[in-house]
């Protein structure tokens, strides 16, 4: 099937017992046992079946299905929020001393995870100097588990090179890990090209209404944890933590996301909740649709924006002259995101002029919503990082970003215009 029914079918059939056709929700806990056989044998994993919320839910596991099925995975696990995602898909491949090696284009609290709490549990991240291959390869040694990269960057808006990040992790016997949130599987399916694992945070373009946090990681699959079993004995290694599971055995080609379930699901529970697995699902079904209109109304807002006096700069891949732009070209379709950065003549102080005169586009931290929405990173999702880790992250001080929402491009651009003239208006005030 392709993604558009995918989005609206995919991982459920008309339930057997109901006919309902919807989803339903599950809001349950627990579900009963037929025996203490029936207990034992479903916490053995050798019958199917659910036992308690915190390790899966049958609403959820919609969910799961379909967004695997978007991404081209094997299976995946959907969790509280797209953090959560980020956190469980790393501590599922490192232990104490080992590293990962990072792209240092990240969201910030990504960043600040990487940083501050990944060493403080034994796990270093390297960060690149820059997203290019070779930067990446020079951190890579013996005690490396993963590559880590958002294909889009938040916000730097920079377009990883996944296939050549891919075979540089592979030809060192490790993992990509890509966050796909920017993107999403409408426009960009890592594992096509190479990744072996996608997270996303689906409370963005996924769910696609600022209305409910969730998280997703998926499992390509193909990683071949048993041949680099030095590297990653956790998965071929009998688990003292689960009655000496060996998690390659049980669930073969899914050993990396049946052991993040069974390990860290389990054990430190960042769950999803039924009902917030049924938004999501409800959101999902129109997100190539949504996606079509934010594409084009993001190509509206670059080419009004750039070609606007009052603006100094504009940081869009679908613009000829982005550094980017061939990336577009090769991993959208041309399509870029409606991501977009830009500084207004003025710099920090007339961005905030500018920032404060909007109306229709809401200021907050987030993006992806049917709403256009305007955040400043340096003030808000970028905050703790140190100003030279902002300029490698793509935050500069005056940078505004913008999440270009559904509404009629008209009173997008309205917004925006009155919204410079306003700022024009007090600098020419100032001047006078
Ligand atoms: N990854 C990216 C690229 C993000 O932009 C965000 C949030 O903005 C996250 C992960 C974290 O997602 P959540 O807010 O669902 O925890």
């Amino acid at each position: 099937m392709k993604s558009e029914t995918i989005a609206i079918h995919g991982g459920y059939e008309v339930d057997p017992t109901t006919k309902a056709v919807a989803v339903p929700i599950y809001q349950t806990v627990a579900y009963a046992f037929d025996s203490a056989d029936h207990g034992a044998a479903l916490f053995n994993l050798e019958v199917e079946g659910y036992r308690y919320t915190r390790i899966g839910n049958p609403t959820t596991a919609v969910l799961e299905r379909r967004v695997a099925a978007l991404e081209g995975g094997l299976d995946a696990l959907c969790v509280a929020s797209g953090q959560a995602a980020v956190h469980y898909a790393t501590l599922n491949v490192t232990e104490l001393g080992s590293n990962i090696v990072s792209v240092p284009q990240l969201y910030g609290t990504t960043h600040t995870l990487f940083a501050h709490l990944l060493p403080n549990q034994g796990v270093i991240v390297r960060f690149a100097a820059s997203d290019g291959p070779d930067e990446i390869e020079k951190l890579i040694d013996d005690q490396t588990r993963a590559i880590f990269c958002e294909s889009v960057g938040n916000p730097a808006g920079n377009i990883c090179d996944i296939e050549a990040l891919a075979r540089v992790a592979h030809k060192h016997g490790v993992p990509l890990i890509v966050d796909n949130t920017v993107a999403t599987p409408i426009l960009l399916r890592p594992i096509d090209y190479g990744a072996d694992v996608v997270v996303h945070s689906l409370t963005k373009f996924m769910g696609g209404h600022g209305t409910t946090l969730g998280g997703a990681i998926v499992d390509s699959g193909r990683f071949p944890w048993k041949e680099h079993a030095r590297r990653f004995p956790m998965f071929s290694q009998p688990d003292p933590s689960y009655h000496d599971m060996i998690y390659t055995d049980h669930y073969k080609e899914a050993a990396y996301i049946g052991r993040c379930r069974s390990v860290y699901q389990r054990t430190t529970g960042s769950v999803l909740s039924p009902l917030n697995a049924f938004l999501l699902l409800q959101g999902i079904e129109t997100v190539a649709l949504r996606i079509d209109r934010h594409v084009e109304n993001g190509r509206r807002v670059a080419e009004f924006l750039r070609k606007d006096p009052r603006v100094e700069w504009v940081n869009y891949a679908g613009l000829p002259e982005n550094p980017f732009h061939g990336l577009a070209r090769k991993y959208l379709g041309g399509r870029a995101c409606s991501l977009i950065t830009f500084g207004v003549k003025g710099g920090l102080e007339g961005g905030k002029k500018f920032y404060d005169a909007l109306t229709l586009i809401k200021r907050l931290v987030n993006l992806g919503d049917a709403k256009s929405l305007a955040c400043h990173p340096a003030s808000t999702t970028h905050r703790q990082m140190s100003p030279d880790e902002q300029r490698n992250a793509g935050v500069k001080p005056e940078t505004i970003r913008l999440s270009v929402g559904i509404e009629h491009i008209d009173d997008i651009i309205g917004d925006l215009d009155q919204a410079l003239k306003a700022m024009e208006s007090v600098q020419q005030g100032a001047v006078r």
